[in-house]
């Protein structure tokens, strides 16, 4: 199971599958993506093998847009299928999220969704932490992720876009690895270093509930009191 994310000048599609490619060894059954396409988010995903969903999408040319996730999952809770494949998006498709680990009490927080309307349409844990970043998203989307982990209990690998702040990834990690890549005028999240080498060897490692804000210039870590945390940043000096 793997996460990628790019934001930058560059098309996202063609690194997201280069960069999921690396982390196959890390076991997989279904492969997707989710980019912005100027106007929303595009999500495309199929169960199977990473070469399904790079020729879905003509090795990327098909899907255009310089920010986007992608991810190969192990399937935990819920068969590897098409709709259980991440990203998994919210009810009204503003926000998409690529999820590694279990997210324990789902169960719980979904039925709680369910009374409140909110349409489910996978089995999947992951699509609980779509759903409730939308239910709680005022306007500030740091706001709605730090009320997501404060409810989840679990392990989670996140990377999550919204298509109301599209200049942004947001990435967030706990018991599950993640790292941030930094680039020039682009940055990168990936599950391991791999992913990103070709991009770069300047990395930032991600504490427990470290939540990082990842803009095309810039990445701003916080605490979930919504402090910044000043981090320096790893320089990776070995080859693959
Ligand atoms: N628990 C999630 C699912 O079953 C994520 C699995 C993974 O780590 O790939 O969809």
């Amino acid at each position: 199971c793997g996460i990628v994310g790019y934001i930058g000048d560059d098309q996202a599609a063609p690194f997201l599958l280069s960069g999921l490619e690396k982390l196959e060894y890390r076991g997989y059954d279904s492969a997707g993506v989710a980019v912005y396409n100027g106007t929303s988010l595009q999500v495309v995903k199929a169960k199977g093998r990473l070469k399904i969903l790079s020729d879905m999408i003509n090795g990327g040319k098909d899907v255009l847009g310089t920010v986007g996730i992608g991810h190969t999952r192990w399937a935990t809770h819920g068969k590897p299928s098409d709709i259980n494949s991440h990203p998994q998006v919210s009810d009204s498709g503003k926000f998409a999220v690529v999820h590694n680990g279990i997210i324990e009490n789902y169960l719980a927080l979904k039925d709680l969704l369910i009374q409140k309307g909110i349409n489910f349409v996978s089995e999947t844990d992951t699509e609980v932490v779509a759903q409730l970043l939308e239910y709680y998203y005022k306007g500030d989307i740091l706001d709605a992720v730090i009320k997501v982990i404060n409810k989840v209990e679990g392990s989670y690998a996140l990377g999550i876009i919204c298509e109301d702040n599209p200049d942004q990834i947001i990435a967030v990690r706990k018991d599950s690895p993640l790292i941030v890549g930094l680039g020039k005028g682009e940055n990168f999240i990936a599950s391991d270093i791999p992913a990103i080498l070709s991009k770069t060897r300047d990395i930032y490692r991600l504490n427990d509930n470290e939540i990082a804000i990842l803009k095309k210039e810039s990445v701003m870590i916080y605490n979930t009191d919504k402090e910044i945390i000043p981090k320096e940043p790893c320089h990776i000096d070995w080859d693959i």
